[in-house]
């Protein structure tokens, strides 16, 4: 089962994982002198603001993401690239430590996935692009057709997979790429039923709000910096909040994210701190609640199938995009050098997925430890005392800033994060920290 001159792609699922799928394939096939026609069927309007665009994500692209597109020709334009960030600042209770990035050249993008939250079309013309929306138009370039309408219904025919949607007849294709997301169930069902023994990705709810406080509050009060909160509210595994132009970009992750947990987080101390002098969380401000995955899929491949993307495996909280570009890079290598049957998928494709999953496995153990940290307030001050203490040998080593850096900016595997953690200077340096502040008095807050 092989993609030769004239063959068809379908690709259901026109965000990042799938138009990536396209433009891999199409470049790939270029070189290769195969004729490929590749359909994108896409019915969401990126070019629009809120809901209608958006693809629903906390919209920071790693360093080195950015620096793999650069150099697959994909330059993100001014016009995408909203914010860009060169620091964090780790919030607790007591204190906040500033962590810079590794090297001057390491700074982080801010994206929106739409053309901008709810609210932002009154702002004419609109100052920035969609990203989702810029990857499209680059696979429209490279000879992808963009249908504007969901698949709703899969069969097969001779073999090969036929794809039905409420505007076309069927259509017939060599190969059918799922690149569907995780965000509607009966999206990933038509998968499931459709006969290869694909199984979703177990995902919980996370939570994204877009805040609107204007470009010079915004500044003045966040800088160029992701503020990341080390809270001790139960089932919060991660909460950010990150510069985007006119807005700030909210992101809470864990396990129940509810109106409750949200509501607590904007009345810890240490957020409000954050944010303007008396400002009150608006009624109605653009937010959404996605799915975000946990746990692996089963089986996201057979004969002329596969899965890609959220819908297949992700990176545990972070760079979902980096993760999608890998999984549609590796998807058209094995789709057109080896082939499109189940056991081309397995040889080839599976062996990527599984790298991201043993990954993940050490990204829930380093998020267990977090919880550590979480709820003891000694274990609290050790860790930020280690911070300020690398803050302060600038030019030397900084494992523990380099771990916390790849950690809020998905710019390293969770392995590199664990190895920079666990070095023994690092352990050191926390037990000592940790020791001489149980006979400290508790510090106020200050950066
Ligand atoms: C709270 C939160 C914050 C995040 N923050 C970040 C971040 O800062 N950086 C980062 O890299 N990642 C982040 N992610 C992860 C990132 O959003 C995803 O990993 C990424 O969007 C996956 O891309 P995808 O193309 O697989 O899926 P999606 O982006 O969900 O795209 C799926 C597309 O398929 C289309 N579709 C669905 N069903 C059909 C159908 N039947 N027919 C046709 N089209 C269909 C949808 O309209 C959609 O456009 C975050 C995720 C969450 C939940």
């Amino acid at each position: 089962m092989k993609l030769v001159n004239g063959s068809t792609v379908a690709i259901a699922g026109g965000g990042p994982a799938g138009t990536l799928t396209a433009i891999f394939l199409l470049d790939l096939a270029a070189k290769m002198r195969i004729s490929l026609a590749v359909d994108i069927y896409e019915p969401k309007i990126f070019s629009a603001t809120g809901p209608k665009g958006c693809n629903m994500c906390g919209g920071v692209i790693s360093e080195s993401l950015m620096q793999l597109l650069a150099t697959e020709g994909i330059l993100l334009p001014p016009s995408v690239v909203i914010d860009t960030i060169n620091a964090y600042i780790l919030h607790t209770d007591e204190e906040s430590a500033r962590i810079e990035a590794p090297r001057q050249e390491m700074r982080i993008a801010t994206i929106f996935r739409g053309a901008g939250p709810q609210g932002s079309e009154k702002q004419q013309p609109l100052p920035w692009k969609s990203f989702d929306l810029f990857l499209l138009e680059l696979a429209l370039q490279k000879g992808a057709r963009h249908l504007p309408h969901a698949v709703i219904g899969l069969e097969r025919r001779e073999g090969r997979p036929s794809v039905i949607t409420a505007s076309a007849p069927p259509l017939s294709y060599d190969l059918l790429v799922g690149a569907v997301g995780i965000n509607q169930s009966k999206n990933l069902q038509l998968f499931e039923s459709f006969g290869f023994g694909y199984i979703r990705p177990q995902t919980t709810r996370a939570y994204v709000g877009e805040l609107y406080l204007g470009a010079e509050t915004v500044q003045s009060h966040l800088g160029h910096a992701m503020h990341v909160f080390l809270l001790n509210i139960p089932h919060l595994k991660f909460a950010a909040i990150t510069p985007k132009g006119h807005y700030a970009t909210l992101i809470l992750l864990g396990d129940q994210i509810d109106a409750p947990l949200v509501e607590q987080f904007f009345q810890a101390p240490e957020v409000r701190k954050c944010l303007p002098e008396g400002w009150e969380i608006p009624v109605q401000p653009c937010h959404c609640q996605p799915q975000i995955q946990i746990g692996p899929p089963v089986h996201p491949f057979g004969d002329r199938v596969v899965m890609v993307g959220d819908a297949c495996v992700s990176r545990l909280y972070k760079d979902g995009i980096g993760a999608a570009h890998r999984l549609a890079k590796r998807c058209a290598l094995t789709a057109l050098v080896h082939g499109v049957s189940e056991q081309d998928f397995n040889r080839h494709y599976w062996p990527s997925c599984r790298g991201l999953l043993w990954d993940n496995r050490l990204g829930h153990l380093l998020f267990a430890m977090d919880h550590l940290f979480r709820s003891s307030p000694l274990l609290r001050r050790g860790l930020m005392g280690v911070l300020k203490q690398e803050h302060s040998l600038s030019g030397h080593a900084c494992p523990l800033s380099s771990a916390f850096w790849n950690t809020f900016t998905g710019s390293a595997s969770y392995t590199r994060i664990a190895r920079d953690m666990l070095r023994p200077t690092v352990l050191w340096r926390l037990l000592r920290t940790t020791a001489s502040s149980l006979f400290q008095p508790q510090r106020g807050a200050g950066a």
